[in-house]
Formats: structure tokens, C-alpha cells, sequence
């Protein structure tokens, strides 16, 4: 082991010199305590080293041990329900060994390597295989099954292969190479800052299905995407990550805790384990990773907690999985990659972030997409990427939010404004875009039916014509307005309160079916047309707006999944009351 000496601390950053063998991103035991650090600069053998853990106490002389190996998570059954820190380290086994408070240089494996898991073989002594290819499984927990891959590099012919209990660490396979003959387990390692390796990548042409009306609707993120969250405090960007943990139909969700209040990760750790997960009845730990990294922990650790994430999120991937990683927030991974550049002393940029900061920030959204895997024939896997971002004020204009929107394909602008008017989600149905909506017309065409793009359109339309009619109101008041102008701004009312308003902590309210979304849509529309004819016919708008069936739009988002059959019902009403209002006549709509 390589051993070099400090000779500055300036907090999380420490220079050592006589480290002219390390390589960039190495890892490094600073100090006899062990701490564990990463190489972020070299120059000669001087190295600039950022520390994961607290580095009071440290000074210059010490010593720093070079470990010749970059940062890297441990990959292989045993994952799923982690709850680790920004490198990895599980935070409930580092609070058994040291403590309430989590000490320093404390060595905990990320993964259980003393756990036996049966391991059930799939393929056969004398089939060839690759990197990627799937030797055996693990049923992990009831919900995952963990597949075993070959790890990248190596390919050849099934000398050995096992079957029954083993550790992480004991060989299930022998596999005979052009090199000789490799011993493979079920621990595969991978260095965090770089890309796990695959064969394709795809176009997406599916919806990532989150049971939120308005992103659903309006603005859907398709799954293999990209999309950010920006929004000021408190107008519920942490709201929305957790729904989309909840409520998202993906296989495995990554779940970055990273810099935000102490206590909002404490409630994701409270909380997440004891939620249900809707899809399968278990809880939804069971398909769940847990990053936390809070505002209260060292610095550094949340600059590589985003790469730790989407690094756990890539196997998963190739595994033929879709995942979904959330990372709430960018904006204070961003203020961590500040303040390691302000010391290493760097040219800043604008606002004082490093020049480089959207290269980061491309680089780890960059992760996200939908692959063919290595290895597996045409077997896909997707990770979709949901940042939050939390601009100071909530001005767009500063770095961290116009670099993500540089990148991002889904823009779910948070107001604070309907925040204020508790108006949730907050999205700003004027300001969002989801570029995936054309994309995907034929997936919903082929699953929703051809009437969902016409009742997205139309609802935009509106929304829209409210904008532009809230002008005029406000010039002239609402008596100018035609009575087909003030049934135009109901029926936006109805799209706000009725569908778009959403209660994340409501029993039905809070997941709704593409199919429910379809109906609720369906009726607000159906009302509109009706009425619009009604209308057309010398009805009186004010009649129109009486109709008792109007109370029973605004409950609909009430109706449970399980009684469909309500809405039909209710379209028969619109019908029969807006009857009464023409005499009987014809309406057709
Ligand atoms: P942020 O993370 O942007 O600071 P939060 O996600 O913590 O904001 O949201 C702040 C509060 O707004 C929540 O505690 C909750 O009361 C309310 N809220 C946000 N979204 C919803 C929602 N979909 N349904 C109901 N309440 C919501
Ligand atoms: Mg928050």
C-alpha cells in the first residue's frame, strides 16, 4: 500500500503529497482513523483528496494510505431494502457498530457477505456465455428476483456451475476463458463515476405510469427518460419524488436522499419502510433502495451519492429491469461539487459553481435511457431519472436549473403561487413540457385507446384559452366575456379543481388509473360539449352552471378504481339533466 502525508485540511478537502502512484478517483485511508477519501486532483504527487467522513482533528504529517482502486459499490443479492450513505455504507449496520452517531472510519460492508442465498443455476457446463449473461437467480425477497450475471470482461464456456446456499463471496460458477479459468460469484464491484456498459440504447416508447393525473395526462415522462422537478421550497417537489416512488410502475426504485433537511430524511426512512407498495400488497421496501445523504452528513459523500444511486440503478438495469432513480435535490449535490471546487481553488464560474458543472450534471443524466443489456439476446432494461431541484427563490435563471433544463426532455415547473392557493400538485400546467408526448401517441393508441391524445389535447386547449380569457378578464371584467368564453373558463375550473388538483395524501385521490384518468377526463369533456351545444340552442349559461350533475364532476376523482362502472353512469346523467335544459331536443356531442 502506497502511503503518502497530509499537508493541509481545509474541511472536507485534504492535499497530501508523496501520492505520485495513485490515480485519479482512487480511494484513499486518510490518517490512522482510516477515513475514507477519494483522489479528486493530481499534480506530480501531490494529491487533492476529498473526504467522506468528518475531518476534524486531522493535520498535517499524518499518513494517507493508497488502496490502488477507485470508488466502487458492491453489486449482488442483498441490495434491495439497503438504506446506505453517500458511498455505500448501510447506515442501519454503521449505527450497530458505532453507536447513535455514525463514527469515524467506521469499515462496514455495503452488502451482508456472511448471508447464504439459494441460488437456483440457469444455465448448463458447456454453454457458451458473455458478460451480462444470466447464470442463475436469486429470489431476493418476493418481489425480486435478483438475476446473476456474468460480470463485464469475461466470456467463455460453463466449466463448473452450482446450485443451493452460498455466500456473495463463494464461486457458483467456473467459467473457462480464452485466459484461463474465472471463478465467478454472486458480487459483481463497479466504480462509481463510470457507466455500467451496454449493448444499445433505445428510443423510449413507453410511459413511465406514475397514477399522477397531471403528469400522466399532461406532461408524462416516458420510461428510459429524463425529468426534472424545479421548484421553491415548500411547494412540494419532496411530495412528488415520493409519489413516483410509490405510485411508479417500475420494477426497482432508487431512491437518492441527498443534502436536504435533516428531518426530511428522516421521514423518508420512517416512512419508506412502512409504506405498502400498491402494485403487489408487500412493502415497498421490498423493490427499494435508500440513499440518504443529509444536509447533517459530510459533504463530499453527497457528491458521490448521485453516482453511487445511478451505479445500483445500472445493475438493475441489466438485469432486463426498469428502474426509476430519484434524486431529491440536485441543487444541493451542485452546492456540494461548489464547495469541493472552491477548495481545490478553481477558476469559478457563474454563481461560483465549477465551469464544469453541467458536464456533471449531463454526465449522470446521461445514465437514464432504455438499453438492450449485454448478454441477453433482446432483453431490455430502462432507468428513468427524476431530479428535483430547488433553486434559491425559485429563480430559474440560476446554473443548477438551466443547466438540468438543458438536459432534461420532461419539465415539471412547480409554482408558488398555486402552491400558495394549495393548489397539488403545484405543476404549472403553462410553463411544463414533457417532449416525450408526441413519442408516445402510438403506445397510447395501442393501450389507452386513440381517444386519450384528443382529451389531452383538448384539456391543453382549454387550459390554454383560460390563459388568454384571464387577460381579457382582467382588462375588462367578466361581464364582457360570450357566454361560450365563460363556459370555456368553467370547464378550466373543472380541469384544475376536478382532475388536475390531486391529493398526494388522499386514499383513492392519491393513484389514478390511466383508465380512471381517461373517464375523469371523459365526463369534464363530455359537460363541456354538451353544454357548448346546449348553448347553441339558447340555453342560458347560468342554467347550464346549475346542473346538480356538476357537484357529482368534482367528486369523481372519489370513485374508487374498483367502480368504473360509476362513470358510465354518470355520463348518463350529464346527458339526461342537460336534457331537461333543451326540452328534450336533439344534443349531440
Ligand atoms: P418541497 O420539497 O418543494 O420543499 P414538499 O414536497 O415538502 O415541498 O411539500 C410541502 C408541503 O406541501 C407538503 O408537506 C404538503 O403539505 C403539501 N403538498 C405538496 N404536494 C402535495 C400533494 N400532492 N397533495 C397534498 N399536499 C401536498
Ligand atoms: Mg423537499
Amino acid at each position: 500500500m502506497e502511503t503518502g502525508k497530509i499537508i493541509k485540511v481545509s474541511g472536507p478537502l485534504i492535499v497530501a503529497e508523496g501520492m505520485g502512484n495513485c490515480k485519479m478517483f482512487d480511494v484513499v485511508q486518510v490518517s490512522d482513523k482510516k477515513l475514507i477519501g477519494e483522489v479528486i486532483e493530481l499534480r506530480g504527487d501531490r494529491a487533492s483528496i476529498q473526504v467522506y467522513e468528518e475531518t476534524s482533528g486531522l493535520g498535517p504529517g499524518e499518513n494517507v494510505y493508497s488502496t490502488g482502486e477507485p470508488l466502487s459499490v458492491e453489486l449482488g443479492p442483498g441490495l434491495i431494502e439497503g438504506i446506505y450513505d453517500g458511498i455505500q455504507r448501510p447506515l442501519a449496520r454503521m449505527l450497530e457498530v458505532s453507536g447513535d452517531r455514525i463514527g469515524r472510519g467506521v469499515s462496514v460492508s455495503a452488502l451482508d457477505h456472511a448471508k447464504k442465498w439459494v441460488f437456483v443455476p440457469t444455465v448448463s457446463v458447456g454453454d457458451e456465455v458473455e458478460a451480462g449473461s444470466v447464470i442463475g437467480t436469486v429470489q431476493e425477497n418476493v418481489l425480486i428476483l435478483h438475476k446473476i450475471m456474468v460480470p463485464y470482461g469475461v466470456s467463455g464456456t460453463v466449466k463448473e456451475i452450482k446450485a443451493g446456499a452460498y455466500t456473495i463471496d463463494d464461486a457458483v460458477a467456473i467459467i473457462t476463458t480464452k485466459k484461463g479459468d474465472v471463478k465467478v460469484t454472486m458480487l459483481q464491484k463497479w466504480p462509481v463515476r463510470k457507466g455500467r456498459p451496454y449493448k444499445e440504447k433505445l428510443a423510449p416508447s413507453a410511459p413511465l405510469i406514475t397514477g399522477q393525473r397531471v403528469i400522466d395526462t399532461l406532461f408524462p415522462v416516458a420510461k428510459g427518460g429524463v425529468a426534472a422537478v424545479p421548484g421553491p421550497f415548500g411547494s412540494g417537489k419532496t411530495v412528488v419524488q415520493h409519489q413516483l416512488a410509490k405510485w411508479a410502475d417500475a420494477d426497482i426504485i432508487v431512491y437518492v436522499g441527498c443534502g436536504e433537511r435533516g428531518n426530511e430524511m428522516t421521514d423518508v426512512l420512517n416512512e419508506f419502510p412502512s409504506l405498502i407498495d400498491p402494485h403487489s400488497g408487500q412493502p415497498l421496501m421490498k423493490r427499494t433502495v435508500l440513499i440518504a445523504n443529509t444536509s447533517d452528513m459530510p459533504v463530499a459523500a453527497r457528491e458521490a451519492s448521485i453516482y453511487t444511486g445511478i451505479t445500483i440503478a445500472e445493475y438493475f438495469r441489466d438485469m432486463g429491469y426498469s428502474v426509476a432513480i430519484m434524486a431529491d435535490s440536485t441543487s444541493r449535490w451542485a452546492e456540494a461539487l461548489r464547495e469541493m471546487s472552491g477548495r481545490l481553488e478553481e477558476m469559478p464560474g457563474e454563481e461560483g459553481y465549477p465551469a464544469y458543472l453541467s458536464s456533471r450534471l449531463a454526465e449522470f443524466y446521461e445514465r437514464a435511457g432504455i438499453v438492450k443489456v449485454l448478454g441477453q439476446d433482446s432483453t431490455v432494461g430502462s432507468i428513468t431519472a427524476i431530479g428535483a431541484v430547488s433553486p434559491p427563490g425559485g429563480d430559474l435563471s440560476e446554473p443548477v436549473s438551466q443547466a438540468t433544463l438543458r438536459i432534461v426532455k420532461v419539465f415539471w415547473g412547480l409554482s408558488a403561487s398555486l402552491a400558495y392557493k394549495r393548489h397539488f400538485p403545484a405543476v404549472d400546467w403553462l410553463q411544463s413540457y414533457s417532449l416525450y408526448a408526441d413519442r408516445l401517441k402510438n403506445w397510447y393508441d395501442d393501450n389507452v385507446g386513440d381517444e386519450w391524445i384528443k382529451l389531452r389535447a383538448a384539456c391543453m386547449r382549454i387550459l390554454q384559452e383560460e390563459a388568454a380569457l384571464d387577460e381579457i378578464v382582467r382588462l375588462v371584467g367578466m361581464d364582457a366575456l360570450s357566454p361560450s368564453n365563460r363556459l370555456t373558463m368553467e370547464t378550466a375550473k373543472s380541469i384544475r379543481e376536478d382532475y388536475l388538483h390531486q391529493n398526494a395524501f388522499h386514499e383513492v385521490d392519491t393513484y389514478t388509473s390511466l383508465e380512471k384518468q381517461q373517464y375523469m377526463l371523459r365526463i369534464i369533456m363530455y359537460f363541456h360539449n354538451l353544454a357548448s351545444d346546449a348553448l347553441d340552442k339558447n340555453v342560458d349559461i347560468e342554467d347550464i352552471l346549475e346542473l346538480k350533475v356538476r357537484e357529482k364532476i368534482g367528486r369523481a376523482k372519489y370513485i374508487p378504481e374498483t367502480e368504473m362502472a360509476k362513470f358510465d353512469d354518470l355520463l348518463a346523467e350529464i346527458k339526461a339533466e342537460m336534457l331537461t335544459l333543451t326540452d328534450g331536443g336533439e344534443i349531440d356531442a
